[in-house]
């Protein structure tokens, strides 16, 4: 009896060997790791809204009013309108069509060697996963307009912060050799508690100077980007500043 529970654990294991036998993953996230939000949202998405008359003032306040509940450039506008910054519906209209046709090439906001990186992981037969936190109709923009669709297997995007851990728990046992890098420890270290032989990779972007310096010029240059630096890992990952440094060899 005892035998025969173990010849079948033991089949059991060979057959998930076999599924997920060489099969190996990449799970990325976007906003800060592949792409420049910063530069894209607070530094020329911003801009743009000054050229039509809106004061950073009146952009931000408007801001904070409505990304809880998720961002999108009409509920944006539509905030500056409710605050008496856009003159009338018909120049906010005209504000998002201009808008959509600026930014609708994203392309130059990815960071110099993400299309590199991503085509050197597919050569070598890894599946790239996108694992993205915002909200979806919103990241979905982005990801599409910087012209990233067709490098992933799957992408998925989560509303819900520490929401990643949960995909990675469906994805995981499809892989023999799964890797992870991200910006947000926290996010990390969620996903390496429910995982622990995920490969984890920290990525910083934010330039020494722009962390070490005082420069108020860079505030929006890295404002989103440098707060993850404030948030502390509760377990270790490899630490890195570009996706040439993530290995794309088999573990030793
Ligand atoms: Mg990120």
């Amino acid at each position: 009896m005892v035998t025969r529970v173990n010849r079948r654990d033991n089949d059991t294991a060979q057959m998930v060997r076999t599924e997920s036998g060489s099969r190996r993953g990449i799970l990325l996230d976007f906003d800060h790791t592949l792409f420049d939000t910063d530069r894209f949202f607070w530094v020329d998405l911003k801009a743009a809204f000054t050229r039509f008359g809106v004061s950073d003032d009146a952009w931000e306040k408007s801001y904070e009013t409505i990304w809880p509940s998720g961002y999108s450039l009409r509920t944006h506008l539509e905030a500056l309108f409710r605050l008496g910054a856009i003159a009338s519906v018909s120049v906010a209209s005209a504000m998002h069509a201009t808008l959509e046709r600026s930014f609708s090439d994203l392309r130059p906001y990815l960071f110099p060697d993400v299309v590199e990186f991503l085509n050197a992981a597919r050569q070598q037969d890894f599946d790239l996963i996108l694992l993205s936190f915002g909200d979806p109709a919103w990241q979905s923009y982005k990801v599409q307009a910087s012209g990233l669709t067709p490098y992933f297997t799957q992408i998925m995007y989560t509303p819900h912060e520490q929401g990643k851990a949960g995909m990675l728990d469906m994805l995981a046992p499809a892989y023999a050799d799964l890797r992870a890098i991200d910006n947000n420890p926290a996010d990390l270290d969620a996903m390496k508690a429910s995982t622990p032989r995920l490969q984890t990779y920290l990525i910083c972007r934010v330039e020494s100077s722009a962390v070490e310096g005082a420069d108020p010029s860079l505030r929006d240059r890295f404002r989103e980007a440098a707060r993850y630096l404030t948030i502390p890992s509760r377990l270790p990952h490899r630490q890195c500043r570009s996706l040439n440094e993530v290995s794309l060899s088999w573990p030793n």
